[in-house]
């Protein structure tokens, strides 16, 4: 890392990982230096503690001091509380209420510490890192991840929300009387079908009715459903497993209900794709852009976007965690 005056932290927290990385504020890749821990549940502290620890070890490691750093971008799971500085209601943090900004601002005192929910953050990311110039006024990310989260920048403002959360397209309604519970409390979430827990779960069920083949998936896990995840699911649909097939085409259809009503919402130019599923995109991405080009009427009455998988998979929260410093700091009209 070429030694600078200035840098800039970013830190992405999601259900499984937290990622923390630093920069100059020119954001030139070869200056963007990305670390990785798991996400702890313990206690309400467990999220702040590992992230002070992963920014401390960033600084350690690059031999930069606190006085050198001129802002944090943190990036979570949402809902996030932006005037607060916490997390509240999330589904797959662990507890009701995570205190973000109070422990990190006590531990870097005079450092300028931004909290934004990581959908948000993302959609910022693409439009620094990825959008093309015709794309970047009217944007949509979706992350498909453990949970779903989503980002808009609409006319060329990033929408933010009274709290921080204007795209929770997660937990839109996708089937009201269903009897599927979201770990947010509520029924039939479109990430109920789709996200990598509702993927999981959707197929635990299953497996106790179902008359489908399921060789390949069980052979997988060595007879065990605890082991099955989502990754597993992909992985045998692949294959010629019939019952993990039916579960992925379950999980394309309320898709396509998602993506038509954030188009119909948002009425964006282009949708990005990005979190952990999307290492299986080829058996997601293809429905959609087929359904969208074929038959878009079905699912939307807006003229349908153009469909995209962002090429920073994993890294696209940290990194738009990045971005929402600089623009910070340098007045950027996106965010204003
Ligand atoms: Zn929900």
């Amino acid at each position: 890392m070429i030694k600078v005056e200035k840098y800039i932290v970013g830190v992405d927290i999601g259900g499984t990982w937290i990622r923390a990385a630093i920069s100059s504020m020119d954001l030139r890749e070869e200056n963007i230096k990305i670390k990785t821990t798991r996400t702890l549940k313990e206690h309400e502290y467990s999220i702040s503690n590992s992230v002070i620890l992963l920014i401390s070890e960033l600084l350690a490691e690059y031999d930069i001091s606190n006085e050198e750093v001129i802002g944090i971008g943190l990036a979570s799971a949402g809902p996030v509380d932006m005037e607060k500085g916490e997390v509240f209601n999330n589904a797959n943090l662990g507890f009701r209420v995570i205190p973000l900004v109070e422990p990190l601002q006590d531990r870097f005192p005079e450092i300028p510490i931004y909290l934004i929910n990581d959908g948000i953050a993302s959609v910022l990311g693409i439009h620094y890192f990825e959008a093309e110039e015709y794309e970047k006024d009217n944007l949509v990310y979706i992350t498909m991840s453990t949970g779903f989260g989503g980002g808009v920048i609409c006319n060329g403002h990033l929408l933010l929300g009274k709290e921080g959360n204007a795209a929770e397209i997660g937990h839109a309604i996708v089937e009201p009387h269903s009897d599927h519970q979201c770990n947010c409390g509520a029924y039939g979430c479109w990430e109920v079908f789709s996200s990598g827990t509702g993927i999981k779960n959707r197929a635990l069920e299953a497996l106790e009715t179902s008359t489908l083949n399921s060789k390949i998936l069980m052979f997988m896990v060595d007879n065990d459903p605890s082991r099955i995840t989502a990754k597993e699911i992909f992985q045998a649909a692949k294959g010629a497993d019939k019952f993990s097939k039916s579960i992925i085409e379950m999980s394309l259809y309320y898709n396509k209900i998602g993506v038509g009503l954030v188009n119909n919402f948002y009425d964006c130019r282009s949708i990005y794709f990005g979190g952990a599923l999307m290492k299986d995109h080829g058996l997601i991405i293809p429905s959609l852009v087929e359904q969208f080009e074929k038959d878009p009427l079905q699912f939307t009455v807006n003229h349908p976007p153009n469909i995209k998988v962002t090429r920073y998979l994993d890294d696209i929260g940290v990194r738009g965690a990045l971005v929402l410093v600089k623009y910070k700091l340098e007045g950027n009209p996106v965010i204003e």
